[in-house]
């Protein structure tokens, strides 16, 4: 381990494991339920599990919880690997499930029969919430919690043999019913449930409960942190209970953390799953989803995912984080290797009237301004060019250091400009600009007299590319959505535009899965469309300032 002052409080509880010698190695595990696929807040919680065992060469397992059978879908037992490995972790061959361990699980299940510490129950799921009382009202005992050890292990045993119906017995845990946690007033151990398994296929017709299994998998893996989420604070008595009265041969130590919270968007599976439903958005991989895939296909790269959650940090603080942070993370991993080019989103023509017709000028233009090494690429020049609707201004503010009638402005890497004329349709829309050139002023020339505010950015029009380009936005108005009531009410209607942009040529050369900054707009990634397999199409990764941080913040501090 490094000598810095390890940079959370679990890495410090790691930290003085080791000093202490209490653990030799550290085992942890990332145990996602595959019904969706995985978010943000996983992200964080995998950097955590993989990291602080790769920070002290531990191990970490990737476990499948698989106790909710017909709920789980291969595809996203596939996708949850891939985006596991694509964040850069590996476990190598500690891939496991929770149904892996359902027999020694069973094993455990009797032995805490055998111990009187769990009953057969046979009331029915309604008589067993009315029996449990309420935070304030103690609950009361079943009337089959004295049932015989002879008799709990007959009826578990013929549970497992498949001889009663659903919901007919369950198997529970005798601690306490009136413990003031609800956790521990009997919990249910086992369920009878007649479906069939995706890996056990009909060989079990009860099930375990998340408490019991998740508890028992970490010790039969030699766990030694077991890291989770708040929410399972008021779980740790039980957790603990499991330990104590089976005395497994190792001891996991369960330390909760708070969730990760991202402003603007939701973490909950069910309610991402919800929004592909209804067509709001197209699939788990939708660049506005937060989910990994979403956001790889966006263009987030790992590398910015990971270093986003390290400054997050791990806390016992409930947070909600700007979504400009994990912006800012994106645009500092992309800064330095992603090369410049042009591209106009919202083209308007310009027309050079003094250039000579049928003309073509190479200009050289720097791929990245801070690093020659990168080299320099031709860009076509000519006598029609296109530039940004935004980049021209009819009534102009004085301070408009861009386009406007009788202005000019420089051309990135060529010349400056003069407009001298603004052509519009019938309807008073600017359509076109009638501009000059002037010859002197050629990037590279020597200038002395001649200084311009203002340079934009253009494409030849003739040589230019047509692309489609999507520009993404949040997908909801408010900071957190997930405090709406209802969430429809506060989506960003504009959340995706689409417009056909025109690139330089350069760009119709771009390899796939490298981001690119066009200058001034943003930095972007290619993707593709399943109807139009050659068309070209970029996803707006990011702008390159933050222009919701203003907004953000003040919608923060309102709500804290
Ligand atoms: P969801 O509510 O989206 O269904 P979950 O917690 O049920 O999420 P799991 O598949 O059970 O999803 O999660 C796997 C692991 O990831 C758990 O250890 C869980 O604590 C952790 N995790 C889930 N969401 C977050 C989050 N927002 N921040 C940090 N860790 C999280
Ligand atoms: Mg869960």
């Amino acid at each position: 381990m490094s000598d810095a002052a390890p940079r959370d409080f679990i890495r410090q509880i790691i930290h003085e494991d080791l000093e202490s010698g209490k653990h030799g190695e550290i085992v942890t595990r990332f145990p996602p339920e595959p019904n969706g696929y995985l978010h943000i807040g996983h992200v964080m919680s995998i950097c955590l599990n993989f990291g602080v065992a790769a920070e002290t060469r531990g191990r970490t397992f990737l476990r499948f919880d698989d106790t909710n059978p017909g709920k789980e879908d291969e595809e996203f037992v596939n996708a949850i690997e891939a985006d596991v490995h694509w964040l850069g972790f590996d476990w190598e061959e500690r891939l496991t499930h929770a149904s892996d361990y359902f027999d020694a699980l069973y094993a455990a299940a009797e032995q805490l029969i055998e111990k009187g510490l769990a009953y057969v129950d046979s009331l029915s799921a309604d008589e067993i919430r009315e029996y449990r009382g309420t935070l304030t009202e103690p609950g009361r005992n079943s009337p089959y919690r004295d049932r015989s050890v002879e008799d709990n292990l007959d009826l578990f045993r013929r549970m497992r043999a498949g001889e009663f119906a659903d919901g007919e017995h369950v198997l529970r845990a005798k601690i306490d019913m009136a413990s003031p946690n609800m956790n521990l007033r009997d919990p249910a151990l086992y369920r009878i449930r007649h479906v069939s398994h995706q890996h056990t296929g009909d060989a079990w017709p009860i099930y375990p409960m998340y408490d019991f299994a998740h508890t028992m998998s970490d010790a039969f893996e030699a766990i030694t942190h077991s890291l989770c989420t708040l929410e399972f604070e008021d779980h740790r008595p039980l957790y603990n209970w499991f330990l104590d009265v089976l005395e497994p041969e190792h001891r996991p130590r369960q330390i909760e953390f708070s969730r990760l919270n991202l402003a603007y968007t939701i973490t909950s599976k069910r309610k991402l799953s919800a929004l592909i439903d209804e067509g709001i958005v197209t699939g788990w991989d939708d660049p506005r989803m937060p989910t990994i895939a979403g956001m790889r296909r966006r263009g987030y790269p790992a590398a910015a995912l990971r270093d986003f959650v390290a400054r997050a940090g791990v806390t016992k603080k409930d947070k909600l984080i700007e979504m400009g942070m994990l912006e800012n993370s994106v645009r500092e991993v992309l800064g330095d290797p992603s090369p410049r080019r042009m591209a106009v989103l919202k083209p308007l023509k310009v027309v050079l009237t003094n250039y000579p017709e049928g003309q073509v000028e190479h200009m050289t233009a720097m791929n990245h301004p801070n690093n020659p090494d990168m080299g320099t690429r031709d860009v076509p020049f000519s006598r029609e060019l296109w530039i940004e609707q935004d980049d021209f201004m009819e009534e102009a503010p004085r301070k408009f250091f861009r386009l406007k009638p009788g202005g000019e402005v420089r051309l990135r890497s060529a010349y400056i400009i003069r407009c001298d004329e603004v052509i519009k349709d019938a309807a008073g829309n600017v359509v076109e600009l009638h501009c000059s050139y002037d010859p002197e002023t050629k990037s590279g020339m020597p200038q002395s007299d001649r200084k311009v505010k203002g340079t934009i950015h253009w494409v030849s029009a003739e040589h230019a590319v047509d692309a489609e380009v999507r520009l993404y936005d949040r997908l909801f108005n408010e900071a957190n959505p997930n405090a709406a009531e209802d969430y429809h009410s506060v989506l960003n209607p504009n959340s995706l535009e689409v417009v056909t942009a025109k690139l330089e040529p350069a760009l119709a050369e771009l390899p796939a899965g490298e981001a690119v900054q066009f200058e001034r707009l943003g930095y972007f990634f290619p993707d593709s469309r399943d109807d139009a397999p050659d068309a070209r199409v970029f996803n707006r990764i990011v702008t390159l300032r933050d222009s919701w941080a203003k907004l953000e913040k003040q919608a923060l501090q309102g709500q804290s």
